[in-house]
């Protein structure tokens, strides 16, 4: 292949062992596949192809590797073909020669031989010893003919991928999408289908400058390797065309000559000096695939000028990419087969949601439909297009796997999406006016996710946290862009331009002991609290604080009027359905109350103002990802107990109980120590997952990790290649 550079060994670790593994494992328990044709293999790519007309197949003088990304199919995965060079056919004369064709008999040439009125002789670009004796029939009859080969070149039929559902080529490569970006962590691509259309090659590769081996960031790089996995599975602006019914038939209709064309194709020229629509040699290619997979919406003052339930492309379509312009697309596009739309709806609370809507803005410009869903209304979802600091972890909802179960290619287990708290999962729960209406009108924000003004504060969703409000002021904004009457919008395209919520105060984080209190910093009058146990709330609480020495310094009410976002311990009832709240009283903690209901006002005697109550779900749930944990998501009740021995060099152990997760139900029950070299460990585990040992593995350059013990419908293999151009 290519100049092998060492990658850094602890990246490769990192990557192979956790990151991919677990991303893996996650989509191996999740899904079932329909089989592929096995093993998995694909087409070698002829070149200089020529087909006679008896030809059922192409002859080709040449050969090339397909490519998946940047990287070249290695043999092993690729199907047998020969081309040749030099390849002649017959000739004909007299009678054999009918309308200006030539038409052979090749029953009567075999008879007759030389006699006949077809005959092979050597011609310019043909073998020298082109005779009957050396050519290849090919059909029978008048359909036939003999064909003479010369310099022919057999390349061999490969095992393929054995046992596999789908193959995928992990890099780490410091590639021109990784230095073009200083945000992308890791992209992927999939190549090759099987007899259904589903996607069973993909590369992906890792921005080695933005990974990071730090426990801190682990828990975002399985995320976004569980992201790129769904997009080489199923969540693909190339592969929603592809969908299949229950029964394996196209959702949308194919050519009845050639099945790899769809009903309504066009191909189109796309670029940054302009596009032109319905050009057969076009670069991009479309279908209009309404109204069973996709609809466009004129919402929120869009104008749809794509071509989706028309015929016609208008420029509009494309909004010019990238800076400094605002990019301004023409659609809205929402995904609406039956699952997705029944899970959209229940997500939003929106029974007359009527899909679940695509990002309509991407880096490329010219694609008609996009990869991801809204930023707008899916933030911190999995398939957004963007990583959302500082709101919460990456989670994954039943709508994406919703997607997976409409593609026709999959059973989806829906109940492996994370769980979701409304109010702190973004969207989750807001009703339909948050999908659907502008994100902020007239300077009214829906919901409380988003702001209007620069010196606007809140509690981020989960509570641990102030946010500031992220907002520019233009001159000017396009119309669909309004949402304040003074022009302000939020930074991010992805986001539609909303302002909100996201801008980080390093010393207003309530779980950060070293954090500082408001309105001064010296004086605690609202009596904030930070531990890690201490949520944000809205609060006007004050009271006057005694100076050391004598005297107070005094709390005037006038400068508590509006609420502001606090910190306050709180502890919650081991059911969390309600919580208490304590404040700060001199350097210890006073309870001030309950909270068992959102919106619920607290008072402290001897002190002015109130606290609000968060809703209880939102301060006392475990908001922490499940996919993250590979297969070990499923929630926890009675598992099986593991034994494994570990090699050590103390002299004596004492027995201990650790919990090693919470959330997976893991716990270290015993450790005995037998002779002063070896140890066994006992890990129990209340989560249904069958616990595995784990150890150091030597890495080879192609290890398939081993999914045994998984339903064989679901493997899938994961292959780290080390052999690249430049490893970081
Ligand atoms: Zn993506």
């Amino acid at each position: 292949m290519v100049n092998a550079h060492a990658a850094a060994p602890d990246l490769v670790e990192l990557v192979n062992q956790t990151v991919m593994a677990r991303a893996v494992a996650y989509w191996a328990s999740v899904l079932q596949v329909r089989q592929a044709q096995s093993p998995l293999k694909m087409d070698r790519i002829g070149t200089g192809c020529f087909k006679y007309a008896f030809d059922t197949d192409w002859r080709c003088s040449g050969m090339q590797s397909p490519t998946c990304g940047t990287l070249t199919i290695p043999d092993k995965y690729l199907r047998a073909k020969r081309t040749c060079q030099e390849v002649c056919g017959p000739r004909c004369s007299g009678s054999c020669v009918q309308g200006n064709s030539c038409v052979c008999n090749t029953t009567e040439w075999l008879l007759q031989q030389d006699n006949y009125c077809c005959f092979l002789t050597p011609q310019s670009g043909c073998p020298s010893d082109c005779s009957l004796a050396t050519a290849t029939q090919v059909g029978s009859g008048f359909g036939g003919a003999f064909v003479c080969e010369g310099t022919c070149l057999d390349a061999p039929e490969g095992e393929g991928a054995v046992g596999e559902d789908l193959h995928v080529f992990v890099k780490i490569e410091d590639s021109v999408e990784c230095q073009n970006s200083n945000t992308l962590l890791a992209y992927a691509i999939s190549c090759g289908v099987d007899q259904c259309d589903r996607p069973i090659f993909g590369t992906i590769n890792f921005c080695p400058s933005q990974l990071s081996t730090s426990p801190d960031a682990l828990n975002g790089i399985i995320s976004t390797a569980v992201h790129e996995l769904a997009h080489v599975l199923v969540f693909s602006n190339e592969h929603f065309r592809n969908f299949r019914n229950i029964d394996g038939t196209p959702l949308v209709r194919r050519d009845s000559t050639d099945p790899r064309l769809y009903e309504n194709e066009v191909r189109y020229t796309c670029s940054a000096s302009g596009s032109s629509w319905n050009n057969t040699n076009g670069n991009r290619r479309y279908v209009d695939l309404s109204p069973g997979i996709l609809d466009a919406f004129d919402e929120r003052g869009y104008n749809c000028q794509c071509p989706i339930g028309t015929e016609t492309l208008n420029q509009g379509c494309f909004y010019p990419a990238g800076p400094p312009y605002l990019q301004l697309p023409s659609c809205v596009v929402r995904l609406k087969t039956p699952t997705v739309l029944r899970e959209v709806r229940d997500f939003f609370d929106c029974p007359t949601l009527p899909g679940a809507e695509l990002e309509n803005q991407e880096g490329n410009g010219c694609s008609i439909i996009n990869s991801h869903w809204e930023q707008r209304v899916f933030a911190s979802e999995l398939m957004a297009p963007a990583s959302s600091e500082h709101l919460i972890d990456t989670y994954v909802s039943r709508v994406s796997l919703a997607v997976f179960q409409d593609s026709g290619w999959y059973n989806a287990n829906l109940s492996a999406a994370d769980p979701l708290v409304p109010g702190v999962h973004w969207g989750y729960k807001q009703g339909c006016n948050f999908a659907t209406a502008k994100c902020v009108d007239g300077g009214t924000p829906v919901s409380r996710h988003f702001c209007s003004s620069q010196n606007q504060v809140s509690c981020s969703l989960d509570r641990t946290s102030v946010l500031g409000c992220d907002i520019q002021q233009l001159d000017a904004v396009p119309p669909v862009y309004q949402y304040t009457p003074d022009n302000g919008i939020g930074v991010s395209a992805a986001y539609d331009y909303c302002p909100h919520y996201t801008v980080r105060y390093t010393n207003r984080i309530c779980t950060n002991s070293n954090s500082v209190t408001v309105p001064y910093s010296n004086v605690n009058f609202m009596k904030e609290v930070f531990s890690a146990e201490s949520r944000c709330f809205l609060s006007t609480l004050h009271q006057d604080v005694p100076q050391d020495g004598g005297g107070v310094f005094l709390a005037r009410a006038e400068d508590f009027v509006d609420d502001r976002p606090v910190c306050y311990k709180v502890v919650c009832t081991s059911d969390g359905r309600s919580y208490q709240l304590q404040v700060a009283e001199g350097t210890g903690l006073v309870p001030v109350g309950v909270c068992s209901s959102e919106n619920q006002k607290l008072t402290l005697a001897g002190a002015g103002g109130t606290i609000t109550c968060a809703a209880p779900a939102e301060v006392c749930s475990d908001l922490s990802s499940l996919h993250v944990l590979g297969d070990q998501w499923q929630s926890p009740s009675e598992g099986p107990t593991t034994t494994f021995t570990a090699t050590s060099t103390a002299t004596s152990m004492t027995a201990t109980s650790t919990t090693l997760s919470t959330r997976s139900g893991v716990t270290l029950t015993t450790l005995t120590a037998t002779g002063t070299s070896t140890l066994t460990v006992s890990l129990s585990t209340t989560s249904r997952a069958t616990l595995t040992q784990t150890s150091t593995q030597d890495w080879e350059p192609e290890q398939a990790i081993n999914m045994a013990g998984r339903p064989a419908a679901s493997m899938i293999a994961v292959v780290l290649i080390t052999s690249i151009r430049t490893y970081m």
